[in-house]
């Protein structure tokens, strides 16, 4: 059995605002705290994957640079797919048919939630029929392969996004968000005993969850996208493509801060 873990950090327990986007607010130790957080949610679900009887487990580490996760401590029987995110052929690397699930941990709301944390990218499908944040965008992908997403953590706000689209998955609300810079949250060690659960009894009840499926073709947009984004750069017209996993793809390598070459070294420096 394999299994797919994509991670991301503002949906952990005791994650509450970027400081790393405000040079002033830089702070690295608090930094580092917040990976070991991230780390120790992602070991949770690591074990739980292989408790719950998978053979291979692969971790994407999706945040921002694709540097988060204290690596060196994780599980050793898994893999773990980092690196610049995006430079890559695939936003999920390596997901494909011949995984079982999909686990999704430390995912935030999609922008425009109303009091939830750090609420970004708001994808619209065929013109405003569903709305997508980066937790459901991933599930909808694996649908795609017919992979179905038996696990998410996060605030109470994914969680119960997701809840809304997929009814049958496990979830952890780690912290219930009350604005987008402050929430109120379990204890870590609790945390990774709920995310344990969770993706256990996911695992476990697997060929209940469907696949989160949309079908094509259909028509995708970016409403609300990360702080950094330049929105006006991204297309004024929605993409087009006969599945989402395609409009997805076609829809990222459009924007400016992923169309690099990534056929070769380009512009960077080694300090
Ligand atoms: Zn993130």
């Amino acid at each position: 059995m394999k299994i797919y873990i994509q991670t991301d950090i503002e949906g952990v327990a005791g994650f509450c605002f970027f400081e790393h986007f405000d040079p002033k607010m830089e702070n690295v130790q608090h930094r580092q705290r917040m990976y070991r957080l991230l780390t120790d949610e992602v070991n949770a679900a690591v074990k739980a994957a292989f408790d719950a009887g998978a053979d291979e487990v692969l971790v994407n580490d999706s945040h921002s640079s694709g540097y988060n996760i204290i690596f060196e401590d994780l599980d050793p029987r898994c893999r773990i797919i980092h690196g610049r995110n995006c430079s890559g052929p695939h936003w999920l690397p390596l997901l494909d048919a011949s995984f079982d699930a999909l686990v999704l941990v430390g995912m935030h709301a999609m922008g425009e939630t109303p009091n939830a944390i750090l609420p970004h990218s708001k994808w619209r499908v065929n013109g405003g029929a569903i709305h997508l944040s980066e937790g459901s965008m991933a599930a909808a992908i694996a649908g795609d392969y017919s992979v179905p997403t038996v696990f998410v953590s996060g605030d109470d706000k994914i969680t119960a996004e997701i809840k809304s689209k997929i009814p049958k998955i496990e979830t952890a609300e780690v912290k219930q968000a009350l604005s987008v810079y402050q929430a109120c949250s379990v204890i870590p060690a609790r945390a990774c005993e709920m995310i344990y659960a969770g993706v256990k009894n996911g695992i476990a009840r697997g060929s209940e969850i469907k696949p989160y499926h949309i079908p094509g073709p259909v028509k995708l947009n970016l409403l609300d996208g990360p702080g950094h984004m330049d929105l006006k750069a991204v297309l004024p017209e929605d993409v087009e493509a006969p599945t989402i996993d395609q409009a997805f793809m076609d829809f990222e390598h459009r924007m400016t801060w992923t169309c690099f070459d990534t056929s070769k070294l380009n512009g960077f420096v080694f300090p």
